[in-house]
Formats: C-alpha cells, sequence, structure tokens
C-alpha cells in the first residue's frame, strides 16, 4: 500500500491577507485534482530565514514570495536564474530535492500580458516606465531584454530612477531617468508607445487612491497603457488613457500570467490560464466594498 502525502505551496508575505494568489493558485491547482495546498502565511522578517530553511520539505513544492520580502529572499537560496539575478528579488521559488532555486516570474508575467491580451511586442519600442520600485526593476528587466529601442525610468523620488537606470547600464545602455514632475516628462510621454505605471498611485486603500501618477494630458493617443495597479481593475489611470483614445491595459492579467509560470515550475503542468483569471476576478470582486 503507498501512502500519499498533501504537497503544500506557501505563500510568504507581510501582509498576506489581502493577497488573491491562494485564490487562482488553489483553483489551478483544483483544476488537475492535485493533492496540493496553498497555503498563505504571514513572515515577518526577523523569521524570514527560518521559514524558508521549511521550504526544503520534501512536502514543499515550492512558495511565492511577496512584498516586503523579495529581495531579501535572494540571500536564503541556493540558485537564482539569470533574471531574478538581474532584479535582484524573487517571487517564486521552487525546491528540487531540497534545493531551493529562485525566480522571478514578475519579469515574463508582464511580458506574456503585454502580448496575450494586447497583442504588444517590446521589440524596437520606445517606452515610459512610471515609478522605480520591486515592480519596476521586474518591468524594466523584462522589457531590456525583449530588446526595446529606448526606456525612460520616471519617478518621483529622482534618485531611485537614477540607480535603477545604472543597474541596466550592461544590458540598456541608454536608459534614462527623469523626475516624475519634470516638464521633460510631456515631451517623452509624447512619442512613447508604451507607458507602464509601475508606481502604486491609484490604487485602492493607498495613499494615491483615486489619482494618476501623470498628468492626464500627457497620455498620447494610439499609446498602448499599461497599469500594474490590479485593484481596482479600471483605475483613474486607465480611464483618462481611454478618454485620450489610448489602448489601455490593467494589472490583472500580468497577475495571473505570472502566477500561472509559477504554478507551470512547480507541478511540470500548464497553467489553466482561463481558470485562474475567474478565480482571480471572484476573489477581487469578493473584496469590493459593498454599497
Ligand atoms: P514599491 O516597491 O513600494 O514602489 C512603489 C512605487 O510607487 C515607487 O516608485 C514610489 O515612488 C511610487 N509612489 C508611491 N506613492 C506615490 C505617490 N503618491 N506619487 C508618486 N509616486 C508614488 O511597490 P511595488 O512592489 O513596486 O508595487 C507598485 C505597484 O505595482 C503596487 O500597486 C502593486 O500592487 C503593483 N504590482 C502589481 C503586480 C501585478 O502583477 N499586476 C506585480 C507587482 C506589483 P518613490 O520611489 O518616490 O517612493
Amino acid at each position: 500500500m503507498r501512502l500519499s502525502m498533501t504537497k503544500r505551496v506557501f505563500l510568504t508575505g507581510h501582509p498576506v491577507g489581502h493577497s488573491v494568489s491562494p485564490a487562482f493558485q488553489q483553483a489551478a491547482l483544483d483544476y488537475y485534482s492535485l493533492d496540493v495546498r496553498y497555503e498563505a502565511i504571514d513572515v515577518d522578517a526577523p523569521s524570514l530565514s527560518q521559514v524558508i530553511m521549511g521550504l526544503r520539505d520534501s512536502d514543499v513544492m515550492g512558495a511565492n514570495v511577496t512584498v516586503p520580502h523579495k529581495e531579501a529572499t535572494v540571500a536564503f537560496l541556493d540558485e537564482l536564474t539569470e533574471e531574478a539575478r538581474l532584479i535582484g528579488a524573487v517571487n517564486t521559488i521552487q525546491n528540487r530535492e531540497g534545493t531551493l532555486i529562485g525566480h522571478n516570474t514578475d519579469a515574463p508575467g508582464f511580458l506574456k500580458a503585454l502580448k496575450e491580451e494586447s497583442g504588444f511586442d517590446a521589440e524596437g519600442k520606445t517606452v515610459v516606465v512610471l515609478g522605480a520600485g520591486g515592480a519596476a526593476r521586474a518591468v524594466v528587466v523584462a522589457l531590456a531584454s525583449a530588446g526595446v529601442k529606448s526606456l525612460v525610468v520616471a519617478n518621483r523620488t529622482l534618485e531611485r530612477a537614477e540607480a535603477l537606470v545604472d543597474c541596466l547600464r550592461s544590458i540598456l545602455p541608454s536608459a534614462e531617468a527623469v523626475a516624475l514632475d519634470s516638464g521633460a516628462l510631456g515631451q517623452l510621454a509624447a512619442r512613447s508607445q508604451l507607458i507602464v505605471n509601475c508606481t502604486s498611485v491609484g490604487m485602492s486603500g493607498g495613499t494615491g487612491q483615486g489619482e494618476t501618477p501623470i498628468r492626464t494630458d500627457l497620455i498620447p493617443a494610439r499609446a498602448l497603457v499599461c497599469d500594474l495597479v490590479y485593484n481596482p481593475q479600471e483605475t483613474p489611470l486607465m480611464r483618462a488613457a481611454t478618454k485620450a483614445e489610448a489602448l489601455v491595459l490593467g494589472g490583472l492579467p500580468m497577475l495571473v500570467y505570472q502566477g500561472g509560470i509559477a504554478f507551470e515550475l512547480w507541478t511540470g503542468k500548464e497553467a489553466p490560464i482561463k481558470v485562474m483569471f475567474e478565480a482571480a476576478e471572484k476573489a477581487l470582486r469578493a473584496r469590493q466594498p459593498v454599497g
């Protein structure tokens, strides 16, 4: 007789209660009737190394890592993909027989969302990225590796944009940094084919709730405006972009595609993307305030 053991995948972050990953990852595992539980665990910084150590157990397939541990986790892993090393952060860990491998699926998840949902190929394009935090790092590395022609990072704190552009020197020497309130941003935005909001401005419950990260008259018609913010699903920036006759893409597809790539790393099975989208949308709807 063979005893089966329920396997586990964890989400580590602080806090984790708001995350929709448990809903869509469990839906994907259940789609294949896999005996695997996806569990969110709230981990504070001092406990992080011990929790990561526990991921080596034979019943653990891996983990997702979210804010604020994506950078700190790197130090506790055995191997990193080239992408995760360039970004300096991991969002997915694979347990390969006790060896922990760190991946960053935000970067390919972002490119996949652009391609699958908007038919957008970043190669040769002129791009403005708003923000210079963790999400922006993944996005700029993805765009640089996809072969963009030019890339500008605009951030509220100019020094952070400059530091990010410096890290890109080896793969995209022409990248530029500007302040989000710089007069130069108007011209740069006007000739861009893609604008990506990687700031938290517009996020429900955040300090910039109801706001747009740039002046709405700077949005060029016909460009693709991608907002990484996924709650609300239609952000003030997306509404303004639609009004300016630009194309729009919200943050939910990137969230689901990065999760789909992680799912495939853990299970070796094709991610049931439709099932994951439906579960993520349902979880987000359940979070909307009623009335
Ligand atoms: P982060 O590391 O904390 O960075 C936040 C960024 O937002 C910084 O560039 C910060 O500028 C800027 N910012 C914050 N408040 C601002 C304001 N009032 N005005 C102008 N700029 C402001 O956060 P993150 O992890 O990069 O996440 C950023 C957003 O992306 C979040 O909304 C997150 O939910 C979303 N995200 C989505 C996905 C997805 O799959 N769709 C994945 C990752 C993240 P300073 O440097 O000046 O502080």
